[in-house]
């Protein structure tokens, strides 16, 4: 089976790692390839280093090396460097990143000012964490420089600030009028971007945040025409459940776009090109856009089962679409 799931950082990161976990237990699965479609309008140059916040997720994540509790960052870190650049004054001083997690950053700064383009640098990364071995291939969904911006107004009239400054320093608290992606009108997909939506036998829409995460892989040109025409079902499972965003702020992000936080209202963003839908059992008996089937599951990726569980109805109503 070939998969093609698009992904943003702790929620889509979750989900994958259960998907490869049911199909580790799943005997008729062996064998499968699962292609990542990486978010990178988070990406922000902080310290003079190339920071891909949701593309280190999935990394970390997926090799084992995350931060469990907080879902970003890695497990057993120190902040050396982070606590030399405070007594430097060298800002920002709302982003933290640990002495590991540095590392990467260096190494994917060297890598890009040698000439090598993302998706090459993304794939000596996911070399390290062990990707290819477990049938994983990670794709940022373009190569060109993109990042979302948010425009505010905190009193001043409107300004733009980066997503991670919203999203980090502001916690979202202040409304977003609306967002802005930077560098999206040169943007191309990455190589393998588009084929791998094409070829897949199912594509997946992990519970990832709607406008930020996923919305922003849509916005890249090519894809969403891509997630139309492919003959494979495309499946999504809904981030909210009993109504509010599991964690993070898509609540404020679906407002800043003008759409309710409920998983019907989120159906609609994908109504173009989605098949099947998971919904939470909370949302079992709320009627969804007509055309995409609906099935109801326990959402909660309290742990890897959990999640393996969610990714497997999720692969199982992608088959029964497919035999339609
Ligand atoms: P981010 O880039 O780190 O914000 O992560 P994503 O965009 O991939 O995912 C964020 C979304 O994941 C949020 O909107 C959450 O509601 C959703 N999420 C997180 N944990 C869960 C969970 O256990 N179940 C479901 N259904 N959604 C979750
Ligand atoms: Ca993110």
């Amino acid at each position: 089976m070939r998969v093609t799931a698009l992904s943003g950082g702790v929620g889509g990161a979750r989900f994958l790692r259960g998907l490869l976990a049911h199909i580790d237990r799943t005997p008729e699965l062996a064998g499968s390839t699962v292609t990542v479609i990486g978010n990178t309008g988070d990406d922000i140059t902080l310290f003079g280093l190339r920071v891909c916040p949701d593309i280190d997720t999935v990394l970390y994540t997926l090799g084992g090396g995350v931060h469990e509790a907080q879902g970003w960052g890695r497990s057993d870190e120190t902040y050396a460097v982070h606590g030399e650049l405070g007594a430097l004054g060298v800002p920002p001083d709302w982003f933290s990143l640990g002495d590991k997690d540095f590392g990467t950053h260096i190494a994917r700064s060297l890598w890009l000012g040698q000439g090598l383009s993302l998706s090459q640098v993304t794939a000596r990364l996911a070399q390290r964490w062990g990707l290819p071995d477990r049938g994983v291939t990670l794709l940022p969904m373009t190569d060109t420089p993109v990042e979302t911006h948010v425009v505010v107004d905190e009193g001043e009239g409107p300004r733009a600030v980066h997503f991670q400054e919203w999203w980090v320093r502001m916690r979202a608290a202040v409304p977003a009028e609306r967002f802005v992606v930077a560098g999206m009108d040169r943007a191309t997909p990455a190589p393998g971007v588009l084929d791998a939506i094409r070829t897949a036998d199912v594509v997946l829409l992990p519970p990832s945040n709607p406008v930020v995460s996923i919305g922003i892989i849509l916005g890249v040109p090519g894809v969403r025409d891509a997630l139309r025409g492919t003959r494979a079902p495309v499946v999504g499972v809904s981030p909210l459940v009993s109504g509010r965003p599991v964690r993070g702020h898509a609540d404020a992000c679906l407002s800043a776009i003008g759409i309710p936080a409920t998983s019907a209202a989120v159906a609609t963003l994908y109504a173009d090109f989605l098949d099947g839908w998971l919904v939470d059992d909370s949302d079992a008996d709320v009627a969804m856009p007509d055309g995409v089937r609906t099935l109801a599951r326990p959402l909660l990726m309290t742990d890897i089962p959990a999640a393996a569980d969610i990714a497997g109805a999720a692969l199982d109503l992608g088959r029964d679409l497919r035999g339609r």
